[in-house]
């Protein structure tokens, strides 16, 4: 099936490129599941931009390059920041419902909220749902858009490169993408003069993760099968309160319940700990800091989790400051007004990912990337709260300027070989894929997590290796699943961040390891080369 450009993935980037492509071209927007099955439905906080009249471009970029500790591309974090006004702008004229205000003159203006980092208030929201307003504004266009096509529960498994050309031409062209229907277990080919990856993180695997399950960098790994470099890795942002549920493992517990006189407590000790890490901001001290201390009382102790007590406070504040949390706990037979929450910290935020330009391009020509599978130098070392939808939106965009802007130049894709479907048999051993999965997702968790340790990282790396052996046996004999696929980019992106942070000889911004403590003067990216 040949396209004009096929765009991998319905989440902000996803279809904020295929809105604008459609513009001139026609466009097949493949995804996975469903087609609000991305982290961009999840969001809630909101989405930064300079838009008060006592802010500046210039606070905002300072802001994400402290957060970034210096490993930040400046000429990205200008790029992005500037182009914020305009991506509110358009969610507007898209129909987005942004919360508003009375400002001081009495006329209604976008109700900015401000967050962690953050040294204004600039955070535009649809109360604490904004990425379902978002997404849910997106599809509604892109569904009404007669050049775009939407095609759900499609898992793409291999970028089409040179190598798949009827006849190999030695280009080192991406062609388009193999892609397996989910309903019928048939993989289609599907070939474009260009191809947009926009398929998220790789949170999933990590044990807890706030992630959606489909986050396993499937996009990262392609393009890294495909010859595409990938950078920073190492770079993994976790959330410190997540809660502890061997069913629910990517529930958020809000950082506002430290913040309205939440205590950590270890559960052994019964003592409350910060006063150990940080004994003047205690349960307040900065998300790093936190989730560090948590994460080193649970080694320290052997423990499952620790405990995060609001129960001193009384039930009706707690209600009312919490109805959701309250609501979904007691649903899971905890009473926060009674009793403490047990919560870990959780994977949130995949900050690297596969190189890319100011126009989205990434190493291989005819392929383009945006959102959180790429690394574009907008977040450096941890990102800054709010600052990832926005990227989305403007690389969605960038990326899809750039196409149009050179379209005589993009050929047409060359006939190509389909799917070897000589792996006719189905595996009835699906035991195998479920045990190795949860196997790399709890020592990526124990030996990859918050605090790192060259023998940790090695000992994760001899896994990975004996692991890869197994799963690349199994996927040379079997017909593929989407658990299969999954569970093989999960490894290889498992692979990568490991390979990254041992690369990486210091401590910087999301990367702490007991082995290099000290932050280097220059501050260099992590690039791998395929
Ligand atoms: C709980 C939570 C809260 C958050 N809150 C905020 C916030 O307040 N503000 C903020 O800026 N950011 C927030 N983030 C981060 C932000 O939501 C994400 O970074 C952003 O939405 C990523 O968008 P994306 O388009 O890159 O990917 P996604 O929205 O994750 O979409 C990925 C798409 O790719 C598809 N896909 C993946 N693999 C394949 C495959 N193999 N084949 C076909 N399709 C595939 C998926 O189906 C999906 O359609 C939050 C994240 C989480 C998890």
């Amino acid at each position: 099936m040949t396209h004009d450009v096929i765009v991998i993935g319905s989440g902000g980037a996803g279809l904020t490129a295929a809105l604008a492509l459609a513009e001139q071209v026609k466009v097949l927007v493949l995804a996975k599941g469903t087609l609000t099955s991305g982290s961009t439905a999840w969001a809630q906080g909101g989405i930064a931009a300079v838009l008060d009249a006592g802010d500046t471009f210039e606070n905002h970029v300072r802001d994400t390059m402290v957060a970034g500790a210096g490993l930040n591309q400046r000429e990205t974090v200008e790029f992005v920041i500037e182009r914020a006004p305009h991506a509110i702008d358009r969610l507007i004229q898209l129909g987005v419902p942004f919360n508003t205000a009375k400002d001081d003159l009495g006329a209604e203006a976008l109700h900015l909220t401000r967050e962690g980092g953050h040294s204004h208030r600039r955070i535009v929201h649809v109360d604490d749902a904004t990425g379902w307003a978002v997404q849910a504004a997106l599809l509604k266009a892109a569904e009404a858009h007669p050049n775009i096509t939407l095609l759900a529960g499609r898992t793409c498994i291999d970028l089409i490169t040179g190598h798949h050309e009827e006849r190999y031409s030695g280009s080192g062209r991406v062609w388009g993408v193999y892609a397996l229907d989910e309903a019928t277990g048939k993989v289609e080919a599907h070939t474009a003069r260009a191809t947009v990856l926009a398929t998220g993180g790789a949170g999933r695997v990590y044990q807890f993760s706030t992630a959606p399950r489909g986050a396993t960098g499937d996009g990262i790994a392609m393009a890294w099968r495909a010859g595409a470099r990938v950078g920073n890795m190492e770079m993994m942002q976790f959330h410190p309160t997540c809660l502890y549920n061997l069913e629910v493992k990517n529930f958020l517990i809000t950082e506002a319940v430290r913040g309205e006189g939440g205590r950590l407590i270890n559960p052994r000790t019964r003592k409350r700990f910060m006063e150990f890490y940080d004994a003047g901001r205690m349960e307040l001290a900065p998300r790093d800091v936190v989730a560090r201390a948590i994460d080193s009382e649970i080694k320290k102790y052997g423990l499952d989790y620790v405990h995060l007590d609001i129960s001193h406070m009384p039930a009706d504040f707690v209600r009312e400051h919490f109805p959701t949390i309250h609501e979904k706990l007691l649903g899971l037979g905890i009473d926060m007004t009674r009793e403490p929450i047990p919560v870990v910290p959780a994977q949130h935020y995949t900050c690297g990912g596969v190189m890319i330009d100011l126009d989205g391009r990434t190493d291989l020509p005819g392929l383009y990337a945006a959102g959180e599978c790429t690394e574009s130098g907008l977040h450096g070392a941890n990102r800054l709260a709010s600052n990832s939808l926005l990227e989305c939106f403007v690389f969605g965009e960038a990326a899809a300027s750039h196409i149009l802007a050179n379209w005589d130049s993009f050929a047409e894709p060359p006939k190509v070989r389909p799917w070897d479907e000589s792996r006719v048999t189905n595996s009835d051993e699906e035991v195998v894929i479920k045990q190795n999965w949860t196997e790399i997702r709890r020592f990526m968790w124990n030996y990859v997590g918050i605090v790192r340790t060259t023998k940790r990282l090695e000992r994760a790396q001899h896994r990975i290796k004996l692991l890869t052996e197994e799963v690349g046996d199994y996927y040379g004999h079997f017909r593929v699943t989407t658990d299969l696929i999954e569970l093989r980019n999960l490894l290889q992106s498992a692979d990568l961040i490991v390979k990254s942070a041992l690369r990486r000889h210091e401590s910087r911004g999301l990367h702490f390891t007991l082995d290099y403590p000290q932050t280097r003067s220059v501050a260099k990216d992590t690039v791998l080369v395929p």
